[in-house]
């Protein structure tokens, strides 16, 4: 496997859903100890990790967490009820097997549902929604439950492992936006001749309203600011080009807006940068104009009195599911720009 390859299969294997970022945090502060020159998490929990150096100063931000679920309520029979963490389509969660990470460890368990069989004709028509179903760890009553470890407030994300699929594809439940982190990781490891003092941040609570991206760009104040991050794709069955006119295996994909009113209309002078960044070093790109769907970046450019900041995403398929689905190839890529853009962010900001 290669090294790129390795670390994302850890990081998506990793769990850390939105205000438990903790096992990841860990992890990531490893792998990036040595290419570093000072490492703090700051009061929200975001990771921020300095390489000290003139100016500009740049943030790049990665978000740590996943999204997942809640435990909210044990019932008298054991069965658990939960709420969700970050936008999931309710049809995605059901007859998932879930990993509740209690007190006293990893619980498993599976999103139960009624069996078509005995459903009416008009009831197999309908999604079910989340509210409706609720989770079965083998328990046969609410203590039995509870000496499980499990209560209300128990984190749960998918049980999902991470596995290589066709040509250099890949699969796995949180690539949504560990891909992102290995991009940033490999970055530290790999930018040299840097004038700019570069401050990486691995964001807490992306998913749940770009909490960690919000604070922690108030607190550095940064000259300028990129996202790495992941985006979807208009490639595959039940969706048009002209729905979303990015393909996997086309390389990493540029950010010109997104979001109508709640994203971000990327700066002139941040493309400029970008893509000479791409363009001089021969590095294949995709231009987004997206109309849904946030990042970092919608909360970042509006901290303080504006921070002119860009996007760089890797082009995944069936993002929000446990099944994301990526190129390697578009990650190591998406590497390349990112290195280029920070070691040649100084003759832009
Ligand atoms: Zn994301």
């Amino acid at each position: 496997m290669s090294r790129l390859k390795d670390l994302l299969s850890k990081l998506s294997n990793a769990h850390g859903v939105s205000g438990y970022e903790n096992n990841v945090r860990r992890m990531i502060e490893d792998e990036i100890r040595p290419y570093v020159d000072e490492i703090r998490t700051d009061k929200l929990g975001n990771l921020i990790a300095t390489k000290r150096g003139g100016s500009p100063r740049i943030m790049l931000a990665a978000h740590m967490d996943e999204i997942g679920l809640m435990a909210k309520y044990v019932d008298d029979k054991g069965f658990i009820y939960f709420t969700t963490a970050g936008g999931w389509f309710d049809q995605t969660i059901l007859n998932q097997r879930m990993i509740l990470h209690t007190e006293n460890g990893q619980v498993y368990g599976v999103i139960g549902s009624k069996p078509p069989h005995a459903m009416k004709e008009e009831e197999t028509k309908k999604p079910v929604k989340a509210e409706n179903m609720f989770i079965d760890i083998g328990a046969t009553s609410r203590e039995e439950a509870q000496k499980m470890g499990v209560r209300a407030g128990t984190p749960i994300t998918s049980d999902m492992e991470f596995r290589s699929l066709g040509g250099d594809m890949v699969t796995g439940k949180a690539l949504d936006d560990r891909g992102g982190c290995a991009v940033l990781i490999e970055t530290l490891r790999q930018i040299k001749d840097v004038k700019a003092t570069v401050h990486a941040v691995f964001t807490v609570q992306e998913e749940v309203g770009l909490k960690g991206g919000r604070t922690s760009a108030f607190g550095l104040e940064p000259d300028v600011a990129l996202v790495s991050e992941v985006t979807f794709t208009g490639d595959h069955p039940g969706i048009e080009m002209k729905d979303q006119a990015l393909e996997i295996g086309k390389g990493p994909v540029i950010t010109v807006s997104d979001a109508e009113g709640d994203g971000i209309i990327v700066p002139e002078r941040v493309l400029r940068w970008l893509k000479n960044a791409a363009e001089a070093n021969g590095i294949p790109y995709q231009l987004k104009v997206g109309t849904k769907g946030q990042t970092d970046a919608s909360i970042i450019h509006l901290s303080r009195e504006g921070i002119p900041t860009g996007v760089i995403s890797t082009p995944s398929r069936y993002i929000h599911t446990p099944v994301t689905v990526m190129s390697m190839n578009d990650l190591e890529k998406s590497v390349e720009l990112l290195v280029k853009a920070v070691e040649s962010v100084d003759r832009f900001f």
